[in-house]
């Protein structure tokens, strides 16, 4: 297969990561400028399904290695296969994920060659992929071309690109390939849920709060409420639920500043920014977020930001389309409530 364009299709706990099928989308897309084929990879156990959705999204053609050795995620097996897949191909892509940040970099030591990462663009320059990635935290964009080195590796940021149409009618070879696993080391002993709800990430829409969710000083406390951090927190929980409630109604995943997370009032699941999650949902509604650099590196990305900040010249309002200068606390109530009513639920 000349010029073949290898696209993982990243999966955890049954589910696929929907953005590995935006990485299936351009991986067509490159197809069409660069020639070749778009070959899906699934690694795991029990996947056959996976396959199927990966030609409905536009793979020409998947390769599956599937063994009860592969059906948790583990670096070393799987690294080892994808190297052996990715050897001949001029394009490996990725969904941007914890899993295959990892993948990624071990396939491109095996294979001698760079890996470009959470790629947010692309146009083809002289025969190869020109990417456009966010640096400095988000404050500048690099274009960075990987140099003769093949295949050219990159990881695609989730939501940067259109996710296909699925096509149930198209059909594609499904190859299962031969798997020579060797030795793990390592053992997945099980998994704890977090309490998240809908994935940040993959979310189209998020409402975040940060420390001005517990700045109410109007807010009692329950008298058996006496110690001060205590009471903070309590007056974060009443904010964050007003949050929530508008999450809810939105059908939103609820983010939070790190100033929110170190200070105890939502888990760290729910970090945006720079040392919590990289999201590009369509609607961003910053709630008693100040704007800081490290947060902004996390969500700027974001199709539309709405910013509710009683200080108007808090930075977030810079990057903001629609800014909202007042208390949260009256504010938040009365637009879910809009909401509510506008979309009947
Ligand atoms: C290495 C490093 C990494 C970091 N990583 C991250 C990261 O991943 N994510 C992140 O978020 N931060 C990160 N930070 C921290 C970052 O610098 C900021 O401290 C943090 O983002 C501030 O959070 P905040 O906006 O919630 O709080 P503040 O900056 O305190 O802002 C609170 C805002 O709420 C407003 N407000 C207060 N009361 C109300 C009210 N009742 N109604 C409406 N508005 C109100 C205030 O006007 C203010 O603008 C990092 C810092 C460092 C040094």
């Amino acid at each position: 297969m000349a010029n073949k364009i290898l696209v993982y299709i990243d999966h955890f706990a049954g589910q696929v990561v929907p953005a590995s099928w935006e990485a299936v989308g351009v991986g067509t897309s490159l197809a069409e400028e660069l020639g070749g084929d778009v070959v899906a990879v699934v690694l795991g156990h029990e996947v056959e399904e996976f396959a199927q959705n990966a030609i409905q999204f536009g793979a020409g053609g998947v390769l599956v290695g599937d063994a009860p050795e592969l059906k948790d995620y583990r670096p070393e097996p799987f690294a080892s296969v994808l190297s052996q897949l990715a050897a001949e191909a001029e394009v490996l892509l990725f969904p941007t994920t914890s899993r295959t940040r990892e993948l990624a970099g071990m396939v491109a030591v095996d294979l001698e060659t760079g890996v470009i990462p959470d790629v947010v663009a692309f146009e083809i320059k002289d025969g190869s992929v020109l990417a456009t990635r966010p640096i400095y935290a988000g404050k500048l964009l690099t274009k960075v071309v990987c140099s003769e080195k093949r295949p050219q590796i990159l990881t695609l940021r989730g939501r940067a690109f259109p996710k296909p149409e699925p096509d149930p009618g198209r059909s594609g070879e499904i190859t299962p390939i031969e798997m020579e696993l060797g030795e793990i080391t390592t053992e997945v002993t099980g998994y704890s849920e977090s309490k998240v709800g809908v994935s940040l990430t993959d979310a189209a829409i998020i409402v975040s709060g940060g420390r001005g969710v517990s700045n109410n000083p109007q807010l009692s406390p329950p008298a058996e409420i006496t110690d001060e951090s205590e009471q903070e927190i309590w007056r974060a929980q009443q904010g964050f639920a007003l949050v929530g409630e508008l999450a809810q109604v939105l059908g939103a995943a609820m983010g939070a500043s790190r100033a929110a997370v170190d200070a105890g009032y939502i888990p760290y699941e729910h970090q945006v920014g720079q040392t919590g999650k990289v999201v590009s949902p369509d609607l961003y509604i910053a709630c008693g977020i100040s704007g800081a650099i490290q947060h902004l590196a996390g969500m700027r990305t974001s199709k539309t930001i709405v910013a509710i900040n009683r200080d108007s010249e808090a930075p977030i309002f810079k990057l903001a389309r629609f800014g909202i200068v007042g208390d949260l606390f009256d504010l938040l109530p009365p637009l879910t409530q809009a909401f509510k009513d506008r979309l009947g639920s």
